[in-house]
């Protein structure tokens, strides 16, 4: 066959929307809880079915099962050693969450390897599907990328633990997998030559402008803290106002400067939020001695989002003084931002011109396994809309029609690439 043929026949491949659809119902069935939304944490039960279920669904397709240290589940299809092009999310899900999420990525990623194989043309470059562990973060987050990207230390592994104290070594020896294997998962940057990754948007931006297709620039950074303001806590009757060092104060002040604070430091796509707030003693009869709250700000700009760090820390610090309380705030983490790679960004746009998709360029405001990935190699992401912007609950929905054409421009990319 000759390089015009097989080319075109590349390019007018299309994805099987009802097989996809087959797939992402089936996968939604695992973890299902009576209020529809789904709980899949990483190496719980429901995680192992759906991992069990998937890995069939692989090897249904003829494409080639492997697991890694970190028990990520890759989908290879002409495999050779040689470097490979990576398409992939996570099947995980947060408690409570949704059909799509990471889902969605994994099962387009296995939809764009399974038609690639049917087509039987022979590829340039070998191609990986894969479904990382824990992204969501039941033991800290994006473990399986961070395995692969050689981030993970044995001190890492040894004291990562979910709420309930469950640590990472018993949860993942429970399913007979052993958690100091993950680094072992560490690929070399020589190893893989992009790293294309399909998401629900999680926002409400497509749907807004009417757009099916996010070109995504590049995803953002941010920090979380924990912040504790320390007064003292005392009778709410016999201590007049003025003589109180209620912490609470110093928590409600810090949030209502937030809008200034962005403002004056922040960019347009800066974000911050106050997400939960803890007094102590916390009876209604008395004066709350500590308020603790977290913080999560994000941009995607690395210095915006140092002006940021360094502004709230002069504003926490400032209104302390005044109402004469301590503060004190811990790091919880910080994820730096990522710029995708302009040549795929430009392949993805052309893509979903080319199908005839309305596509906008944006940011991505949450992060995602191509944060991690960006350390080893060029990324690219896809966005599809999320119907009003709802996620991470059991009324995340992107229409079929928008799912089809996500998948059929990252089956396009993907072509264009090994083809
Ligand atoms: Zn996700």
């Amino acid at each position: 066959m000759g390089t015009a043929s097989r080319s075109t026949s590349l390019l007018d491949a299309r994805v099987n929307a009802s097989r996809l659809r087959a797939d992402i119902e089936a996968l939604s069935a695992i973890g299902r809880q009576p209020d529809r939304s789904i709980s899949r944490l990483a190496f719980s039960e429901a995680d192992m079915e759906a991992r069990a279920w998937l890995r069939g669904r692989i090897e249904d397709a003829g494409l080639t099962a492997h697991q890694d240290g970190a028990a990520n589940l890759h989908a290879r299809l002409g495999w050779d050693g040689s470097p490979s092009y990576m398409i992939g999310s996570h099947i995980d899900t947060v408690p409570s969450g949704g059909p799509l999420d990471g889902a969605l990525g994994v099962l387009v990623g296995l939809e764009c390897l399974r038609r690639l194989h049917e087509l039987d043309l022979p590829l340039r470059h070998p191609l990986e599907c894969v479904a990382f562990s824990d992204e969501e973060g039941r033991f800290g987050g994006l473990l399986g990328s961070q395995a692969i990207a050689g981030q993970l230390s044995p001190a890492d592994l040894h004291k990562a633990r979910d709420l309930e104290g469950v640590s990472l070594i018993d949860a993942m020896a429970s399913r007979g997998l052993d958690a100091m294997a993950a680094l072992d998962a560490r690929r070399s940057a020589e190893s893989l030559l992009a790293y294309l990754e399909l998401h629900i948007e999680q926002g409400p931006v497509l749907e807004a402008r009417a757009a099916t297709i996010g070109v995504v620039e590049g995803i953002t950074g941010l920090f979380k803290w924990e912040i504790r303001m320390i007064g003292t806590p005392n009778h709410a009757g016999t201590t007049p106002m003025d003589l109180r060092h209620d912490a609470f104060t110093g928590v409600v002040e810090f949030a209502a400067a937030i809008p200034r604070l962005l403002d004056e430091n922040g960019s347009a796509r800066s974000r911050a939020t106050i997400g939960r707030v803890e007094l102590q003693p916390g009876s209604a009869n008395t004066v709350p001695g500590r308020a603790i709250c977290s913080l999560d700000v994000r941009d995607p700009n690395p210095e915006v989002l140092a002006n940021l760090a360094e502004a709230m820390r002069r504003s926490l610090s400032a209104l302390a003084r005044r109402h004469g309380l301590m503060f004190e705030f811990e790091i919880l983490s910080e994820v730096e931002p990522v710029a995708c790679d302009a040549g795929l960004i430009e392949r993805i746009d052309r893509a979903a011109e080319a199908l005839g998709h309305e596509r906008m360029r944006l940011p991505s405001g949450a992060v995602h396994d191509a944060q991690v990935m960006a350390k080893l190699t060029r990324v690219g992401m896809i966005f599809v809309p999320s119907l009003q912007g709802m996620s991470h609950s059991a009324a995340e929905w992107t229409a079929w029609e928008d799912i089809e054409a996500g998948a059929n421009v990252a089956l396009r990319v993907l072509g264009e690439l090994v083809g």
